[in-house]
């Protein structure tokens, strides 16, 4: 019989504030034989801080593929790892999404915690009426590549969640500007959980004038955030506006949704979805 392999534990810790590790974060990472960190140096402060003794092994994006080999080792010996990044959740904008692919093609148990991420951080101060939202994460870093992906989220009636490094906001908020609009909303997050935390809501077009005013803001760690294409949701107004109308009519609600879909371009699904909500 094969012996069962231990598992995998994928840990968020904290942004920042070293206070937003999680009671269960600290027991799993006081309790397995190994830590995956990105940066062992990084990692090392925050175990001692705890009081964890596990043995660390680097798992970065250099050497992902490897790291995995080596971490499921570790799990066929019956030794439970536990996978961190440097801050925040392992996977979201850093590695870890390989190991727990092939931890959990190898058969073995990948457990994730919840716990400290940036953009949801970010969005949950953000304040957006949207009741979606995208994660894009890093745009590229040439700006002839970030407007080509820009334009593709051009029209979604979705808030963007970015992320930015600080010598390349400029650029980025600039980009973000010309090609969705200087009329979005863009809300700033920058150094949460931390000494010069801050969030600040402007239209999209002010905000370069308003990085450049205080060379302050424009440094630490960034998410920032641009409410949904106007465009669309004026189409969804009137698509709602139809809708209406066609049930006040007292069509059934998959033709109303379909004819509402029809006269105003807008999804025949999402239609049918709130026909039904609005049916009660
Ligand atoms: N895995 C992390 C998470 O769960 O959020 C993200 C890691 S990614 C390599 C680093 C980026 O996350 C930064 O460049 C910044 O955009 C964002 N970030 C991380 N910490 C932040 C903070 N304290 N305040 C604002 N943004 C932060």
């Amino acid at each position: 019989m094969t012996k069962e392999l231990a598992p995998l534990y994928v840990v968020p810790t904290p942004l920042g504030n070293l206070k937003d590790i999680s009671e269960r974060a600290r027991e799993v990472l006081c309790s397995v034989a190994w830590v995956a960190a990105e940066d062992t140096r990084h990692s090392a402060p925050l175990l001692k801080h705890i009081g964890a003794s596990a043995r660390l092994l680097a798992a970065h994006e250099h050497n992902e593929a490897e790291a995995a080999e080596q971490i499921l080792a570790r799990l066929a010996a019956g030794e439970a790892v536990a996978l961190v990044a440097d801050a925040g959740t392992p996977g979201i904008s850093d590695p870890g999404a390989r190991i727990v692919a092939r931890v959990r093609a190898a058969g073995g148990r990948v457990v994730p915690l919840p716990g400290p991420c940036a953009a949801t951080t970010a969005l949950s101060g953000a304040g957006l009426s949207e009741p979606h939202w995208l994660f894009y994460g890093f745009l590229p870093a040439k700006s002839g590549q970030r407007q080509k992906a820009l334009a593709a989220l051009q029209a979604l009636p979705y808030a963007l969640v970015f992320y930015e490094a600080p010598h390349r906001v400029l650029e980025t908020v600039a980009d973000l500007a010309a090609v969705l609009g200087g009329e979005r909303t863009l809300v700033v997050a920058r150094e949460l959980t931390k000494l010069f935390e801050s969030l600040h809501s402007l239209p999209l077009g002010e905000a370069l004038a308003w990085f450049t005013a205080d060379s302050n803001r424009q440094k630490g760690e960034f998410v920032l955030i641009v409410s949904g294409s106007p465009a669309t949701q004026q189409d969804d107004g009137e698509a709602e506006r139809v809708l209406r109308l066609l049930l006040a009519e007292n069509l059934p609600v998959k033709q109303a949704a379909r004819l509402a879909a029809a006269i105003s371009g807008g999804s025949k699904n999402a239609l049918y979805a709130r026909a039904l909500a609005l049916k009660g």
